[in-house]
């Protein structure tokens, strides 16, 4: 498919049904799959034919689906998980395991953070954080001999920092590690990592890919870039014998392209169990197939949103990569040159108070935890996800008080902006 442009690809890559098959992807709601020899079945268990046996490792449903995200971020295979939070640590924990070591971004999701920072350290992985805007020397500085994998996001929730792809890719290849990039904000719609050398790309497709709110998941997409056996001594879990696989090599066996999803799948899945169910992957799907005509919608309105509210004397500051004047303009538009997402941030006058009066009177936007559906929906940290930190600690977080994170739906932008101005008005009180 992948001759085919991405609005294409969104709508008809992966499922292509032969004579008298159903139209849209099928549903197989199904544990399990019917051999009629052992020695079939045998062959699956051994990886010497590829087929479905338990849906815990594979379903036909999740791969139609994820075989349509490989397609939309050019990548050559991909594999759905039951979260972002899964294909993070999956991506993650198939190449590094106790003593190893990952530099990472510090502007990435607090679920992601935490995850490397506290569960995956108590495994024995440490992790060393270096700013977005490091210098190619800074970064370089953050590697180890135990280095394994780079991290990072292209538009960082909810920073809103904006990754130089190229140069960390530039980094970690020079040190002999893949750079895996989570794309869930901008979607492969705005911007396609492994077209700027990332060698991984990670979704939670709970956000713009679903786009309706309506099932939590994840995906994992490998380039095939990588070359494992230039340094097998690095990557012993896909450049050495699996025993649970009678001593098969994944980078051998499954080449560069397949070999990381296929040890993804047969290991970690087999373990971990975090599959999408199929029906959510039915639901993600039907999302994709206008992902492409969805995510300008959201630019626009986050657009027209970051330049009202720039106006407002009640606004301090709008955090928005594509106005002109924002610190991550020029990466914006070198990245993301059709805009990135539809979240943007901005600080109200009048600390928490304000935030609370604000929000309290917004008709159309809701408050939620949540970013990047069809309904627009904003949330303050500083009485929610960050509840917990101190005035001092939450200006160090650069999460000030007054902070408003706004996810721009699908709406009309007149509507969106009425809502925003007569809260802006009823809230005014609150703001001197
Ligand atoms: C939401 C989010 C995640 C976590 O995904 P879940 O589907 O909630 O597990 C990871 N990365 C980014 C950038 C996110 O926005």
């Amino acid at each position: 498919m992948d001759q085919y442009r991405i609005g294409t690809n969104c709508v008809q890559a992966g499922y292509r049904p032969g004579n008298g098959e159903p139209r849209q992807v099928p549903i197989i709601q199904s544990t399990t799959f019917k051999y009629d020899t052992s020695a079939d079945m045998g062959k699956l268990f051994d990886l010497e034919a590829s087929g479905y046996f338990y849906t815990r490792l594979q379903n036909p449903t999740n791969d139609y689906v994820a075989a349509k995200i490989a397609a939309l971020e050019g990548g050559t295979a991909a594999m759905l998980t039951s979260s972002g939070q899964a294909a993070n640590f999956f991506a993650l924990f198939n190449i590094c395991e106790t003593g190893s070591h990952i530099v990472a971004s510090s502007s990435i999701y607090g679920g992601t953070f935490n995850l490397l920072s506290v569960t995956m350290k108590k495994m024995g992985i440490d992790v060393t954080f270096v700013s977005p805007d490091a210098s190619e020397e800074e970064l370089n500085a953050a590697f180890r001999d135990n280095t394994r994998a780079m991290f990072g996001e292209t538009i960082a929730n909810p920073a809103r920092t904006v990754l130089d792809i190229e140069l960390f890719a530039r980094v970690a290849h020079a040190h002999n590690v893949p750079l895996i990039v989570d794309n869930t904000f901008p979607t492969p719609v705005n911007c396609r990592p492994f077209e700027w050398g990332a060698d991984i790309v990670t979704h939670s497709t709970t956000k713009y890919m679903d786009g309706h709110g309506a099932g939590v998941g994840g995906a994992i997409v490998d380039s095939g870039n990588f070359n494992w056996m230039a340094h097998p001594e690095m990557f012993p879990g896909l450049c050495t014998p699996d025993e649970s696989y009678h001593g098969i090599i994944y980078a051998e066996k499954f080449g560069q392209g397949g070999a990381f999803i296929t040890k993804a799948t047969s290991q970690l899945m087999r373990d971990f169990g975090s599959i999408q169910s199929p029906q959510n992957a039915f639901y993600l799907n039907l999302g994709l197939e206008s992902l492409h005509v969805r995510m300008p919608r959201h630019v626009e309105n986050a657009e027209a949103a970051a330049e009202f509210l720039e106006a407002q004397p009640e606004v301090t500051f709008v955090n928005y990569p594509g106005l002109p004047g924002n610190k991550y303009y020029e990466r914006a538009r070198k990245y993301l040159p059709h805009g990135g997402c539809g979240v943007v941030t901005f600080e109200l006058k009048g600390g928490r108070k304000a935030a609370e009066a604000f929000m309290k009177e917004l008709r159309l936007v809701a408050i939620e935890t949540h970013v990047a559906d069809a309904r627009s929906c904003c949330l303050n940290p500083a009485t929610s996800t960050h509840r917990q930190l101190t005035e001092e600690q939450l200006k160090e977080a650069g999460v000030p008080a007054g902070l408003i994170r706004l996810s721009c739906g699908l709406e009309d932008k007149e509507d969106l902006i009425a809502d925003l101005r007569q809260a802006l008005k009823a809230a005014a009180g609150a703001m001197d």
